[in-house]
């Protein structure tokens, strides 16, 4: 048995686009320590990759944004055999559809559909797979390392995130009246994945990230995977309700000397 012991142990993964993806690191992760996968993607293009990647691991379609779409998965999956140890919801979309505006300009269409597709769709995936968990399991999200530092471009992203860290507490409490399932995020700072790359103009503050954590290097997507495949094991059981922060550090660094240094030389 691996120090994870994950070994034999069906684990739900949502969110899979490429192989920058942090699901993909996570499944990555999950694959070496023995676990079964079983993947849930937004579309085919998706599912030709789960199939040339994963061979072997069931692969479905479903648009979180689509309650029926939600409520047929949790049946396919729920019928099939053994209870689902673990689910990663690693899923989140923003919507501009003016272009990126100024914070209070943001449009309320946006904003919802936001919070729907990354939000509320975690929520109702908990609910949905309830029945279907070993009531030892575990689920992860994937957060945000701060909602509180008010860059312009990660915008209504935020708030939206703020709302996610919240429903952590709250679905690890209401699974706790009758499961001992915990619920935890992964709070990761900046990334290079695709969905990042969408972010207008977010080069820059990566490259300042870059140099504003305490070892001067970028995080990496697998070290986000690896603390999230270490909340979704046993080894993990002393954790619930909790966003763990994987930021290299930035968060304590806001008086990093050299930044500091440039910032009053005007460079
Ligand atoms: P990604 O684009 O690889 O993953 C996002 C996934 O969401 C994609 O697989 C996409 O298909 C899926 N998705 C979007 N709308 C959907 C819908 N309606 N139904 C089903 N799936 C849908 O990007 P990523 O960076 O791997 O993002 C994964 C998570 O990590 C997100 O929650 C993101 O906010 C979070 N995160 C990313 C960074 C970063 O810098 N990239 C930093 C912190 C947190």
């Amino acid at each position: 048995m691996g120090f994870l012991g994950l070994e034999g142990k069906k684990i739900l993964i949502f969110g899979m686009a490429n192989r920058k993806s942090v699901a993909f690191h996570i499944a990555e992760v999950l694959k070496e320590s023995g676990a079964d996968l079983i993947f849930s993607v937004l579309g085919q293009e998706q599912v030709s990759f789960v199939n040339k990647i994963f061979p072997g691991s069931p692969v479905h379609i479903c648009d979180v944004g689509n309650e029926d779409s939600l409520r047929d998965l949790a049946c396919k999956i729920g019928d099939g055999q053994g209870k689902i140890y673990g689910i990663v919801h690693s899923i989140a979309f923003a919507s501009y559809t003016d272009g990126f505006k100024p914070f209070h300009q943001t449009r309320k269409d946006d904003f919802l559909k936001t919070m729907d597709i990354s939000c509320f769709s975690f929520i109702q995936i908990a609910g949905l797979f309830k029945p279907h968990m070993d009531p030892d399991g575990s689920i992860v999200t994937i957060s945000i390392s701060t909602t509180r530092m008010a860059a312009e471009n990660y915008g209504y992203m935020a708030p939206v995130k703020a709302a996610l860290d919240s429903s952590i507490c709250f679905l690890a409490k209401s699974f706790s009246e009758d499961t001992r399932v915990r619920v935890n995020g992964v709070g990761a700072s900046l990334l290079k994945t695709s969905s990042s790359a969408g972010i207008p103009g977010y080069i820059e503050p990566y490259l300042f990230a870059e140099k504003a954590t305490l070892r001067k290097a970028a995080l990496k997507t697998e070290e986000v995977a690896n603390v999230a495949a270490f909340l979704l094991s046993p080894r993990a059981s002393g954790i619930n309700a909790q966003t763990v922060i994987v930021d290299a550090g930035m968060s304590v660094n806001y008086f990093d000397k050299a930044i500091v240094k440039a910032a009053v030389a005007g460079k």
